[in-house]
């Protein structure tokens, strides 16, 4: 059921020493969506994604997946997570086969069961022509599916990627990135990345943490509505009026950057365009130039961290 709860994460913290590397943190995530969980290095993402991972006990706080408590019930709730690490967790010397059944035998399939989801899982991560391949010898973009495969295994209804583009060349990201697309259309995805345009990419929503708190956490149609311009750059061939700028509806200030260049801050609801077009038209002042600023994620992410993300 698509909009289901799948994972519940309520005041959590966790203390290294008397330094708090993730501090009442709290958030849902439902079936059907993937959460992009953005921050700049050492704000506290690998700490919370293995925390709802079940590899690292909160200090304070409750996680709960798929209605299981995770401390309470930790085998019970973990058999509802498929975890990415950042470093996959592939035996070199295993082929893709033997590792994928290696990994179903410990989430208890033996059997048919255990082929069928082999099967399954590699097909789900294009890996159906290199099953009898040594995962050793598999490219990064290669390994990366095995370990997505791993995570992906026993059909949960959570699934934690921790920065699952990192290494990979463009094609492979984009493919990673479609896939991750695919995966949030049934199950509740949270991903963690420090690359801006992926979450635009691959996400549904956006949390960004900083210094171990959540500062921001928003739906990218949400997002895009509070980023829409209110800024309207604009050259004239000649000097306009500023008072007539001034006057038109929805603009609240002008600023000149050069004798005949100017910065328009109007209301993000009242776009002035047309209105300027016409007035400039009527006064022969011959517009060279008009463009909107957007504010982007990045001036987002540095307003909110402090810090530059990758673009
Ligand atoms: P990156 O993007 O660099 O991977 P991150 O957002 O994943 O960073 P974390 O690895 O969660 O950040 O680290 C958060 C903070 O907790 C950092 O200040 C880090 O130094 C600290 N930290 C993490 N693990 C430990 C540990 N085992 N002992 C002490 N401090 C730790």
């Amino acid at each position: 059921m698509n909009g289901q709860v799948l994972v519940e994460v309520e005041g959590v913290s966790r203390f290294y020493g008397k330094t708090a590397a993730v501090a009442d943190v709290s958030f849902l995530i439902r079936r059907g969506e993937v959460l992009g969980f953005l921050g700049p290095n050492g704000a506290g993402k690998t700490t919370t994604m293995q925390m709802l991972s079940g590899n690292l006990a909160p200090s304070q706080g409750r996680i709960s997946i798929a209605g299981r408590d995770l401390l309470e019930n930790p085998t019970d709730a973990k058999r509802h997570i498929g975890y990415l690490p950042e470093y996959p967790p592939l035996y070199r010397e295993l082929t893709v086969d033997e590792f994928l059944d290696f990994c179903a035998g410990l989430h208890g399939l033996s059997g048919k069961e255990r082929k069928a989801a082999r099967e399954r899982a590699k097909a789900r991560c294009g890996l159906a022509e290199v099953g009898g391949r040594l995962t050793g010898h598999l490219s990064k973009g290669y390994q990366q599916r095995a370990g997505l495969a791993q995570a992906i295994l026993h059909d949960p209804d959570v699934i934690i990627l921790d920065e699952p583009t990192v290494g990979l060349d463009p094609i492979q990201m984009r493919e990673m990135r479609s896939l991750i697309r695919e995966l949030g259309r049934e199950h509740a995805v949270i991903l963690s990345t420090h690359i801006l345009p992926e979450v635009r990419a691959s996400c549904d929503r956006v949390q960004i943490i900083n210094g171990g708190r959540l500062v921001l956490n928003e739906r990218i149609p949400d997002l895009d509505r509070r980023m829409q311009s209110s800024v309207l750059t604009v050259t004239f061939r000649r000097r306009p009026s500023l008072e007539a700028l001034a006057a038109l509806p929805g603009v609240g200030a002008v600023t000149p950057e050069g004798e005949t260049r100017f910065k328009l801050f109007h209301d993000p609801s009242a776009d002035p365009t047309e209105a300027l077009i016409k007035l400039a038209t009527e006064h022969a002042w011959g517009i060279y130039e008009i463009s909107p600023e957007h504010q982007s994620l990045e001036a987002l992410f540095v307003e909110l961290t402090g810090q530059a993300g990758e673009a």
